[in-house]
């Protein structure tokens, strides 16, 4: 089989593979009939990610058909059609008990990270009961794919850990996949503003498009200026932190309203100031969080029911074997006006 595989910090290759087998009766393999590339990915392609290993497999997020199960697996046979969760658990651990499956002592992150991931023809998925969704019929495969990944993510770390309430004014710093996420998901609680920030016109447009009430593009302008004006210097009950770089989540910290949550999502690669001297008297909340993709059954039935449409979110469909044309794409998103691709292995 064809799979990308990760040969160091700028090496990849779209080459050819063996086959995954079933190692644990607990596992499935998966014929992978559509993937995408996320932003981690290309933080993996920088170097950032220093466990992915030479030779490795990339990806985590896909839909498939099972080619073949395990004896133990109980839920799945061959020929279901399934949705692949970015975190992989085992459903028995402690941490899994308390519903953090992203610190699950046997899973967590492991597809494209520490086993080969689903940017392939077939992958290998451990644990396949507790860590695949059987794919509902006559609904749109883009959608799906979108909810291995950024909407359980956008959704958890940003709209449920920043606890958006009805009438709330809400600010998201980064229009990104996952910035536009959390805004769609943000928009299940019906806030009175959702604010969105980032340094690129065509996706504050494309924000304004999904439900933004207002869009600031920071070059150039004092965001923090801007943010404070439009709430009459009250700030925002909940700042949403999608990008990962200190001048993002400093901008919450200077906009979060008393009483207000910043949410991270970032994923960061360097240290940030946390300002103590103006934050401590102002009963704010800050919290952090891995997706542990517990809600994907509740999004999955958002999308069912014609409330959720996240292939809005997809720009561009490439078939499998362009891979490396659409990571070429993905990596030039602002000239490309790329938000997700989408892989198809028909
Ligand atoms: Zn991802
Ligand atoms: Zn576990």
């Amino acid at each position: 089989m064809k799979a990308l595989v990760y040969h160091g910090p700028g090496k990849k290759s779209w080459e050819e593979k063996e086959r995954p087998k079933i190692i644990d009766a607990t596992d499935v393999i998966v014929r992978i009939t559509k993937t995408t590339i996320c932003g981690t990915d290309l933080h993996i392609m920088k170097g950032d990610v220093t466990e992915v290993k030479n030779g490795r497999t990339l990806g985590h997020e896909g839909i498939g058909v099972i080619d073949e199960a395990g004896g133990a697996v109980k839920r799945f046979k061959k020929g279901d059609q399934v949705l692949i969760s970015c975190i992989t658990s085992c459903g028995t651990c402690e941490q899994c008990k308390r519903g953090m499956y992203s610190h699950c002592e046997y899973g967590g992150w492991l597809l494209g990270h520490l086993i080969d991931g689903t940017q392939a023809e077939y992958v290998r998925i451990p644990f396949a009961d507790t860590s695949l969704y059987h794919a509902p019929g006559g609904v749109n495969e883009d959608a799906l794919v979108m909810l291995s990944d950024i909407f359980p993510t956008g959704f958890e770390c940003g709209v449920l850990n920043g606890r958006v309430k009805p009438g709330d004014t809400v600010a998201i710093a980064g229009a990104g996949p996952i910035g536009l996420a959390a805004l769609l998901t943000a928009r299940f609680y019906s806030p009175s503003e959702l604010i969105m920030i980032d340094v690129d016109d065509e996706r504050l447009r494309k924000a304004r498009g999904l439900g933004a009430t207002q869009t600031i593009n920071m070059t150039g302008v004092d965001a923090v200026k801007r943010v404070m004006e439009l709430t009459d210097n009250r700030g925002v009950d909940v700042a949403i932190e999608a990008v990962g770089v200190p001048v993002t989540f400093e901008i919450c910290e200077d906009i979060i309203a008393a009483g207000g949550h910043i949410a991270n999502i970032g994923v960061f690669g360097e240290k940030v100031d946390l300002h103590m001297e103006k934050l401590w008297s102002q009963n704010i909340t800050i919290t952090t969080r891995l997706v542990d993709t517990v809600t994907t059954p509740m999004l999955l039935k958002s999308v069912e029911s014609g409330n959720l449409h996240p292939e809005e979110l997809v720009t561009h469909h490439f078939p499998l074997g362009e891979i490396l044309k659409a990571y070429d794409t993905f990596s030039h998103a602002k000239e490309e006006k790329a938000i997700k691709v989408v892989l198809e292995n028909r």
